[in-house]
């Protein structure tokens, strides 16, 4: 316990029983393979132990990050103090309620709860099949793609405090909007979601989802680590367009560049550091904006 620091030692001794990893490079756990080590890096594997990690965190006054599979952070290159509470594959588990009704929790990844809903003949969620996050992720940012949004098909919200209380949250209670609800300006974790799906054909909504994963393979450079759309869209216009019209694409700071095949998306080249990203989307939004008049804000959670 020596090489501990003092903070990584009161955690061993407070959550001896729920699993640890202490200076945890963030790299492994986010798609971008960017980020210094997590001080304490902790997986619980049900409610009961994410309230515990809670209290602690509270008791202990401590820095707590919620990760679920890191596909929309930015981490920074010198680490983070404190605890991160990785969710995904660790609040695990789907079921069917009735027949349009799925409750899956907040660590599965959105293929898994979209390739369940298939196997089960309901239609609904074929448009986050490729999105590469968590169901809690995709709820706390109201992800969509291809028309289809969260926000359409979640019911309910199981919402976590910060003191480890549970409570259950209505679509409109979660007041969501583009890329956005009210967990980003109130805290709570998403700990599972009811969404509300219709009846539909195994084949045709299988069909659905390999016709949008193909759309994304032909369109973004999915075999480069990056975090998806770097820009949020502006109104009256794409980001993507907007830095293409700059000329933008290729555009490269250290490691980090504006994809040559999507102008939407920065990418890890290869030994990118955060602050090259941080660069890269200031550098790109300043002159979007110089070109355009339009201003482009980074849809990545920069952390
Ligand atoms: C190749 C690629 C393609 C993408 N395509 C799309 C797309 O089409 N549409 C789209 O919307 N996004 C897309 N994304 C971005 C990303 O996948 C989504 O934003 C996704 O919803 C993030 O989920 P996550 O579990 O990875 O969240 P993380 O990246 O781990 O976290 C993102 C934010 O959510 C918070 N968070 C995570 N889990 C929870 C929880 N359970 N409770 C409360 N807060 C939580 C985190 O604290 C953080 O602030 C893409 C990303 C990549 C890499």
């Amino acid at each position: 316990m020596t090489d501990l620091t003092l903070f990584q030692q009161k955690i061993a001794a407070s959550l001896s029983d729920i699993e640890l990893r202490f200076d945890e490079p963030m790299s492994k756990h986010t798609s971008f393979r960017i980020g210094g080590g997590a001080e304490v890096m902790v997986f619980p594997k049900n409610t009961q132990e994410l309230a515990k990690i809670l209290k602690t965190s509270a008791l202990l006054d401590c820095n707590c990050a919620i990760l679920g599979a890191g596909t929309n952070v930015l981490a920074p290159d010198d680490g983070l103090r404190g605890l991160v509470i990785c969710l995904k594959d660790c609040l695990d588990g789907m079921e069917q309620l009735d027949e349009t009704h799925i409750r899956v929790s907040a660590g599965v990844t959105m293929a898994r709860a979209a390739v369940f809903a298939a196997n089960l003949g309901l239609s609904g969620l074929e448009f986050a099949h490729g999105i590469p996050g968590t169901v809690g992720g995709g709820v706390y940012m109201n992800a969509g793609a291809y028309g289809g949004e969260i926000c359409q098909v979640a019911e309910t919200v199981e919402v976590m405090d910060l003191n480890g209380n549970l409570s259950e949250r209505t679509c409109e209670q979660m007041k969501f909007s583009y890329r956005h609800s009210i967990l980003e300006d109130e805290g709570g974790i998403v700990t599972g979601v009811v969404f509300r799906l219709e009846k539909g054909d195994c084949e045709t909504i299988r069909e659905k989802m390999k016709e949008l994963i193909g759309k994304r393979t032909a369109s973004q450079p999915l075999d480069l680590p990056s975090a998806g759309s770097a820009f949020k869209r502006p109104v009256g216009g794409y980001a993507a367009a907007l830095i293409d019209q700059a000329g933008l694409k290729g555009y490269q700071v250290g490691g980090a560049a504006i994809s040559t095949k999507h102008a939407g998306f920065a990418v890890n080249l290869g030994g990118a550091t955060a602050e090259d990203v941080k660069r890269l989307l200031r550098d790109v939004s300043d002159r979007v904006y110089d070109h355009s008049g339009i201003r482009i804000e980074p849809e990545i959670r920069i952390w």
